[in-house]
């Protein structure tokens, strides 16, 4: 099978799966001041360390989470106090909307959502009238999961900032995919996940600058791990794979995201070329190198999949697929509901040869084609 779903999960990195291994086989729980302790507890720290060098940031401004949904609702709800608002994207991933969503009702306060262009790209107009409102937090995400497109993140922490509201980021989908220097992005809180670009699945963190106004109150009460801020039991195997994979991906960072642009240009150009009425959604340069999003003119994306088995890609984003709702990402950039339901995303990664492109461009071209011939059998 071809796997270009990596906007859902990437697959294990190698040195991730040797590092996580290695911890699964090692008694030691990071609290315990024993040796077998101390040596989970100095794994880590090392860990703790690799991400910090891939992100630019100091290891102590890191908290380790089971993944992004946890890391952007302990932001989220960290920000809110009575009565605030919060403002984030129409195209927010549900674990930031959902979150945000939850929280200004419980607070009393406003959710204000910022819409996107045709292309994907912020409204700052929108997001300037929004910070009128002097919101305690701003959450925008670094890159979509869906269509893949960037968002100027410098410019968002600038005026809000300027407005006296704290910014967080969901960055998701660019962290191990993109470079980041949270020296020079000054954003007061960073969401990532370490199954998107090659550790375990179920370990992520959150970022929170050292200075920052935002205080940290955990989601849940227990022992003192991480600073109070996550307590619980430390996931050792887990965060040394997230370490192992943080520094796989800052060593190969800027190779990797040539080649996958590259490899991606020549799937958008080979299927396009051979499928007229194929549209791309999404800025086409302000974009991850590794995300296609593709609109198939009349032809359903569930019968486009379902003719293709031996390649795995998503209608829509992977969480919501095989719900009956079309896509909120692609009907926010003004899609129709029809050109919503008609349209496939592609991911590939670190571990995506020419020949699975290849491969794939031709899975996708043969069944476009037969699902063609089926519904439209009159037409040539
Ligand atoms: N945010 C974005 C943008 C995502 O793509 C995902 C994964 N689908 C998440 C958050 C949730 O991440 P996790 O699986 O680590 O909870």
């Amino acid at each position: 099978i071809v796997y270009l779903d990596y906007n859902a999960t990437a697959p294990i990195r190698p040195e991730a799966l040797a590092a996580t291994t290695t911890a699964l086989r090692t008694v030691g729980n990071a609290s315990s001041a024993h040796g077998p302790g101390q040596e989970a507890a100095y794994a880590v720290d090392r860990a703790r360390a690799q991400v910090a060098t891939l992100l630019g940031c100091a290891a102590n401004e890191l908290i380790f989470t089971s993944g992004a949904t946890e890391a952007n609702n302990l932001a989220i709800r960290s920000a809110a106090g009575p009565g605030c608002d919060l403002v984030v994207s129409a195209v927010e991933h549900p674990a930031v909307s959902e979150a945000a969503a939850e929280v200004a009702a419980h607070a009393g306060g406003t959710v204000h959502t910022i819409g996107v262009y045709r292309d994907g790209t912020l409204r700052l107009d929108e997001l300037e009238e929004a910070l009128s409102a002097r919101p305690a937090l701003v959450s925008i995400m670094a890159a979509n999961n869906e269509t893949g497109v960037l968002n100027d993140l410098d410019l968002v922490v600038k005026l809000s900032h300027e407005a006296g509201t704290l910014v967080h980021s969901d960055a998701t989908q660019l962290v191990g995919r993109l470079p980041i220097d949270l020296r020079k992005l000054q954003l007061d809180a960073l969401s990532l996940s370490g199954h998107k670009f090659g550790a375990p699945q179920g370990v992520g963190g959150l970022f929170v600058r050292r200075d920052t106004a935002l205080a940290i109150r955990p989601l849940a009460y227990g022992g003192g791990h991480e600073r109070g801020q996550r307590p619980g039991t430390l996931n050792v195997p887990g965060i040394v794979g997230l370490g192992a994979a943080a520094d796989a991906a800052a060593c190969h960072l800027d190779q990797e995201m040539v080649r996958v642009r590259l490899l991606r240009d020549r799937f958008e150009t080979a299927v396009m070329t051979a499928l007229p009425g194929t549209r791309r959604n999404g800025h086409p340069d302000l974009r991850l190198p590794g995300v296609s999003s593709l609109t198939f003119d009349g032809l359903p994306a569930d019968a486009v999949l379902a003719a293709m088995p031996a390649l795995a890609a998503s209608e829509g984003s992977a969480c919501s697929s095989g719900a009956l709702e079309p896509s909120r990402v692609l009907l926010a950039m003004g899609l129709t509901r029809d050109e919503a339901d008609c349209t496939i995303r592609f991911s590939l990664g670190y571990a995506t040869t020419t020949v699975d492109i290849d491969d794939a461009a031709h899975h996708v071209i043969d069944a476009a084609r037969r699902v063609r011939a089926a519904l439209y059998p009159n037409t040539t």
